[in-house]
C-alpha cells in the first residue's frame, strides 16, 4: 500500500476539557476529511479513526464507511505531534 496521508488541517469539532476527550477533524492533502477522537491522558493518544463520507476513500474507492484509515493510525498520530497540530488546534 503505497498510500501516504499528508495532514493539511485540524480543527477541534468537540472537547471534554475535563475528562481529556477530544474530537479533531482532519483534512488531508488529497481532500479527504477524517474524524479522529483522542484521549490526552496520561498522554495523547487516538481512540478512533473514521473517514467523513463527503469524498470517496483514498485507498478503496469506496463511498461508504470502511477501514481503511484505521491502518495509517501511527502515520496521522506522528503527524498529529511531529508537526504540533494538537498544540495549535488545542491552544485556547
Ligand atoms: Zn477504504
Amino acid at each position: 500500500m503505497s498510500y501516504k496521508p499528508v495532514i493539511t488541517n485540524v480543527t477541534k469539532a468537540s472537547s471534554n476539557d475535563k475528562e481529556g476527550l477530544y474530537e479533531f477533524i482532519i483534512k488531508l492533502a488529497d481532500g479527504t476529511e477524517c474524524r479522529a477522537f483522542y484521549h490526552r491522558f496520561p498522554e495523547w493518544r487516538m481512540t478512533n479513526i473514521s473517514r467523513l463520507l463527503k469524498t470517496p476513500c483514498p485507498i478503496c474507492r469506496k463511498d461508504f464507511i470502511c477501514k481503511c484509515m484505521e491502518a495509517f493510525t501511527g502515520e496521522l498520530e506522528d503527524q498529529m505531534i511531529g508537526d504540533n497540530w494538537i498544540e495549535k488546534t488545542t491552544a485556547e
